[in-house]
């Protein structure tokens, strides 16, 4: 994370900053105690390595926030900081593109202003889409986007959005206008929510004061939230802020869900979402698709031997030389030491040479520990789709697993499936 510059004449308010930053990991700041400071701190390290600035707007030779103007002529998002709380000043700074203006009031001040330098780290990986027939509240909008480090695409009508959308994975966030030719931003909030895969892809509708009911029709179509035109700098800032961390939530909520706690690796619940998509478009395709279920032999020894953390610590060093051996396609842990491969444009011969192979691989591994190393061995069954279900294919690999425990294991067996 790249570091701050705090504007701030106070040694109280440098410390107590300070203080809150030594807990924030990569998080660090050069102080300057005037605008001639900051100036010449910014014409000496220049611009480029700092994240944004937190400026207080009373300084000895900046008595009344001209200190804005150096920060945010050199192009740092800029955070008020400040222990006046005129309404007049607060307009006026918001008719700037500030990023937010803090009043020093307790702890929490310091805390949400260290919250919102985050916050604009984080944005530097987030794209948002800007719909709007009119150039001018486009570049308001983005603008505004823009003083908070969160990239920006923009789209004059919803069709447009639409192509940018498909081509553009990464956008996060989409801001639509109502009115627009070709296609309105209810059109496109519908035709967007048509795909389940873009369910994570927030909406927010803009409605302009006085069209009743548009927001509730926004929100009814699939947006997530709306703005009613015109709207406040400060409003505008808190919704984005609230949306990005709603999509954040949700993207931790979804990882939580489908990863294993202890390898990181995708569950069982991934896998059998996942599946039934693949098995499909194979019997479409009319191309092989192989499963296979791998299971680590005499697990419990390790246990018994080395204790369970060991025990941790052996699948972890497993579930890495997996990912890497099948990243191309889809794993999972589907249970304590077992784990499943669906093999996707394999046929048997090839699934078996692979699968030989990644045996040896695991064999030749030595896990080194602090007492002794050890070596691990493992037993797989392996089947070839013949346009069967999941449950099919699991419920075959089983009994080959069964029988390759039976002959001795560390070994694979295969049959040509039903
Ligand atoms: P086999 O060769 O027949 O598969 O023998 P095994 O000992 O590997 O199989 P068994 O099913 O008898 O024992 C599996 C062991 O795996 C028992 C269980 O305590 C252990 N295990 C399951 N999940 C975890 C885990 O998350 N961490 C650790 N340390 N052990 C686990
Ligand atoms: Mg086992
Ligand atoms: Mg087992």
């Amino acid at each position: 994370m790249k570091k701050f510059l705090l504007v701030e004449d106070s040694q109280i308010v440098v410390k107590i900053i300070k203080h809150l930053i030594k807990d924030e990991p990569g998080m660090h700041c050069d102080v300057a105690m005037s605008r001639q400071e900051a100036e010449s701190i910014l014409a000496k390290n220049g611009t480029e390595q700092y994240l944004a600035a937190v400026v207080d707007l009373s300084l000895p030779d900046a008595p009344d926030g001209e200190v804005v103007d150096i920060t945010l002529k050199a192009k740092l998002p800029t955070i008020v900081l400040t222990g006046r709380m005129e309404d007049t000043l607060r307009d006026r700074m918001f008719e700037k593109p500030i990023v937010d203006y803090i009043v020093k009031e307790n702890r929490f001040s310091y805390e949400y202003a260290i919250k919102l330098l985050k916050r604009l780290n984080g944005n530097r990986d987030i794209t948002v889409l800007v719909v709007d027939d009119s150039k001018i509240s486009r570049h308001f909008t983005k603008t505004l986007l823009t003083s908070q480090l969160l990239n920006v695409l923009e789209a004059e009508d919803g069709k447009d959005a639409l192509e940018i959308i498909q081509t553009n994975r990464d956008i996060k966030l989409l801001i639509t206008d109502y009115n627009m030719p070709v296609m309105n931003g209810i059109e496109l909030t519908k035709n967007i929510r048509k795909d389940p895969a873009r369910n994570d892809l927030v909406i927010i509708g803009v409605s302009t004061h006085g069209n009743k009911g548009l927001s509730a029709k926004f929100i009814k179509n699939g947006a997530n939230d709306f703005l009613t035109k015109p709207f406040s700098h400060e409003e505008f800032t808190c919704r984005i802020i609230h949306n990005i961390e709603s999509i954040e939530n949700y993207n931790k909520i979804r990882q939580m869900a489908y990863s294993d706690y202890l390898t990181n690796l995708p569950n069982r619940r991934y896998f059998y979402e996942h599946c039934d998509s693949i098995l499909e478009s194979s019997k479409e395709h009319g191309t092989p698709v192989c499963l296979t279920l791998i299971d680590i032999d005499h697990f419990k020894k390790i246990n018994d031997l080395h204790g369970h953390d060991i025990g941790d610590h052996v699948l972890i060093v497993f579930a890495e030389i997996l990912s890497q051996s099948f990243s191309r396609f889809l794993f999972a842990r589907t249970g304590g030491e077992e784990f499943c491969v669906l093999l996707q444009g394999l046929n048997l011969n090839k699934a078996a040479t692979l699968l030989e192979n990644f045996r040896e691989v695991v064999e030749d591994r030595i896990v080194m520990l602090e007492t002794c190393n050890l070596s691990i061995t493992i037993s797989a069954g392996l089947v070839e789709s013949n346009g069967n279900q999941i449950d099919e294919l699991m419920r075959e690999a089983d009994q080959l697993l069964y029988q390759a425990k039976s002959n001795g294991r560390n070994q694979i067996c295969w049959d040509a499936g039903a």
